[in-house]
């Protein structure tokens, strides 16, 4: 059964390859004990801000097994979108990686079907599962920890050892049994980098976020007005934030991204200051039009160009 559960797993990997995923890792589909009393404690200190959708579907959160009848594996699937290319003009308001180009949903969603039509067709005609990319109560970073891809560096991202942590996280959870993949160690040491360049200390602890004082929630989930607390602190961040990942020196290593689909919106990274400044729900709508940044509306864009703006940041 090993020797048949190996090859499955080596036909998998290589046809994750294929497909352009640039990591791939298995684990149980079992609860997540511990980060069960992790995600608790955070959500009764209310770091999740408005972000109550962390809170909805609690158990099924921490146990994927609870996501798919007969589960017995999740296949963790990492996709690099370190990029080649940055904004253009240096005064313009900075947008954090993930979105210079089209939005990764769709773009990865299409290739884990592609991954699951393989392995019903290929391996496993009884497979049954549902596959996930940042779409359903799943602990993603977890899950890519348990799968042997990384581990969670106090900034809160999953670290991958070549990748570093410019990567979409999905995933396949399905009723296929496959070889668990080993962990590995957490390699932060003594390095507090993240914390030491987080502008707005959002970083409380090691690896304990309060997204309410993090500018990537600020700028995307946060629905009210940006609190004036936050004047001045900005960095010029206008829809996320990767500070805390750009001084990390494992993501100083990692490689652009080939991926075709994921290549940048020219007309996004050549916007300029001006052009930001006088955004108006046309362009907006031209601009944005395929990118992750029009989920933030025009009104939600706008809000943080003000803010930007406003005088009290000078
Ligand atoms: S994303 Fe920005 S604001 Fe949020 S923790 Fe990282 S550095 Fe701080
Ligand atoms: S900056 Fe340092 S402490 Fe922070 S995640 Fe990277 S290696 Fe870990």
């Amino acid at each position: 059964m090993d020797v048949i559960k190996e090859a499955y797993s080596k036909l998998i990997k290589d046809k994750a390859k294929a497909l352009g995923f640039d990591a791939c890792g298995f684990t149980k589909a079992e609860a997540l004990t511990e980060e069960k009393e992790i995600l608790r404690g955070w959500l009764d200190n209310n770091r999740h801000g408005n972000m109550q959708y962390m809170a909805n579907h609690f158990e099924k959160r921490v146990d994927p097994s609870m996501l798919v009848e007969g589960a017995k594996s999740v296949i963790v699937l990492l996709t690099n979108y370190t990029p080649q290319k940055k904004q253009t003009d240096p005064d313009a308001p900075i947008i954090a990686r993930y979105a210079y180009g089209q939005d990764y949903h769709h773009v990865i969603k299409d290739k884990l079907k592609l991954l699951f039509s393989y392995i019903q067709e290929e391996i496993y005609p009884e497979l049954e599962g549902r596959y996930f990319v940042d779409s359903a109560p799943v602990l993603e970073r977890s899950l890519g920890v348990k799968a042997g891809l990384g581990w969670i560096g106090k900034n809160t991202n999953l670290i991958h050892k070549k990748l570093g942590s410019y990567v979409f996280i999905s995933e396949l959870i399905i009723n296929l049994e496959l070889p668990a993949s080993e962990p590995i160690k957490d390699a932060c040491g003594g390095c507090t980098r993240c914390i030491d360049a987080c502008p707005t200390q959002a970083l409380i602890a090691p690896k304990t976020l309060d997204a309410r004082k993090c500018i990537s929630y600020l700028t995307i989930e946060n629905k009210e007005d940006i609190p004036e607390e936050f004047v001045g602190k900005m960095e010029n961040r206008v829809f996320g934030c990767d500070i805390c990942q750009e001084v990390c020196p494992w993501t100083w290593k990692s490689r652009p991204h080939t991926n075709e689909n994921l290549q940048p919106v020219t007309k996004i990274l050549e916007l300029t200051k001006e052009e930001w400044q006088t955004l108006n729900p046309d362009t907006f709508s031209e601009t944005f039009r395929k990118s992750a940044i029009k989920r933030a509306k025009y009104t939600g864009l706008k809000r943080n160009i003000d803010f930007l703006l406003s005088k009290k940041q000078k």
